[in-house]
């Protein structure tokens, strides 16, 4: 079985139940899942890295469509690198990038697609991933009823199992449901309302604002992002307003939540502190502003400064009564690496208890949560 796909519907292998032996066998992970990297941007790039990491995970091609700086990197990573156009392959040996094949040459040699293509081209994809019946992830720019299923490790990591295909939910979407799935396990939700002010661009994007305005985005109520949590979280209630400020490093968010049991700061911190995704920035941090989050994780040694945990504002916590309040920072291009590496363990079937995954993740990215370190 090992160096073998286990599962691909319509290539006559129904067997998306079968658990991968990496986890199972005597030797440890003597059987590696096969990643490809379908779109290496953002979030690709992190998630190639997070796979090369993981002790059960290889990388076994990035695609790229243009050669630029990116590609380089691919390159001095050595992770093979292929191309959607393949006409493009001469502009790639010209600056020197070895091409291993098209997007599907790569795709039939993986046990996993990640599609991290910009929003709404991952769905141009979903013909090739189901004519080669490979299992394939796409990101939170992507319509839940494109996979038919989106994912959250901390909220529904077991309904993921066997999946061909899943959606990993967006940056604010994934800060969200973690903590609110957490207070919801802890007191029962009533309510959420949740304001978003988002990142205008990730730090490389120069043609992308507003460089001087405060953009609602939308101006009308709900935002996008409360009815994308119930496609993780269906029985929450929830309002959401959004709007974009010209900052790169992260989202904030200003969340106040009504519960259905009386709720303390006390038991909300430890509840933070035991988690493995949620950061706590305590106020003897000093730390009022995302600018200064992303030094701290500069400092920290983070590979790209990355912050991959909520960072709840500890000073930020209020809690009165059936009432609770506190500030979240959210890094939009860090948290859901994480989880996209979890997904893709979901869906090989090899590890079927979400905490034991999130370890793993976490272990081989020496991700210690932000609360450790101060
Ligand atoms: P990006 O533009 O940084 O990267 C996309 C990459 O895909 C680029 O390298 C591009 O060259 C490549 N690409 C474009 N068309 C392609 C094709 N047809 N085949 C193969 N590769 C192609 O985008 P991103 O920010 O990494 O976003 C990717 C997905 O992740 C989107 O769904 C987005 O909504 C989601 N997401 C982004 C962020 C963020 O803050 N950047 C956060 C969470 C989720």
């Amino acid at each position: 079985m090992c160096g073998k796909n286990p599962g691909r519907p319509g290539n006559g292998y129904p067997v998306y139940d079968k658990p991968h032996s990496f986890f199972h066998s005597g030797a440890m992970y003597d059987c590696m899942i096969k990643v490809a990297i379908n779109g290496y941007g953002t979030i690709g790039k992190r998630v190639a890295d997070a796979v090369a990491a993981q002790k059960d995970m290889k990388v076994i091609g990035v695609s790229k469509t243009r050669p630029n700086a990116e590609a380089f990197v691919a390159k001095q990573r050595g992770y093979p690198l292929y191309i959607a156009d393949i006409s493009k392959k001469p502009a790639f040996e010209k600056a020197g990038l070895k091409i291993a094949g098209s997007v599907e040459d790569m795709c039939k040699a993986a046990d996993v697609v990640v599609d991290a293509t910009p929003g709404k081209v991952g769905a141009t994809n979903k013909s090739l991933y189901e004519k080669l019946g490979v299992r394939a992830l796409w990101q939170g720019g992507e319509e839940h009823e494109l996979a038919g299923f989106s994912f959250n490790s901390s909220c529904n990591y077991k309904d993921a199992i066997g999946r061909q295909f899943v959606r990993v939910v967006s940056c604010n979407t994934t800060g969200l449901c973690r903590i609110i799935n957490e207070i919801d396990k802890e007191y029962g939700v009533a309510h959420v309302h949740a304001i978003m002010v988002r990142r205008g661009s990730d730090p490389g994007e120069i043609k992308k604002g507003p460089i001087d305005a405060i953009v609602l985005d939308p101006v009308g109520v709900p935002s996008h992002h409360g009815p994308d949590v119930l496609s993780v979280l269906p029985h929450i209630s929830i309002t959401t307003m959004a709007m974009i400020v010209p900052t790169t490093m992260m989202h904030m968010h200003a969340i106040q939540m009504t519960t259905k049991k009386a709720v303390t700061q006390e038991r909300v911190i430890e509840l933070i502190n035991a988690h493995p995704r949620l950061g706590l920035i305590k106020k003897t941090a000093g730390i009022k502003s995302t600018a200064e989050l992303k030094e701290f994780a500069m400092d920290l040694g983070r590979q790209r400064s990355d912050l991959w945990e909520n960072c709840i504002f500890e000073e930020s916590i209020y809690a009165n009564r059936n009432e609770l309040c506190f500030f979240q920072a959210i890094h939009q291009e860090a948290d859901v690496v994480v989880e996209n590496i979890d997904a893709i363990r979901a869906m090989m079937g090899g590890e079927k208890d979400a905490a034991k995954s999130v370890a793993a993740t976490n272990a081989a990215l020496n991700f210690k949560t932000i609360q450790n370190n101060h």
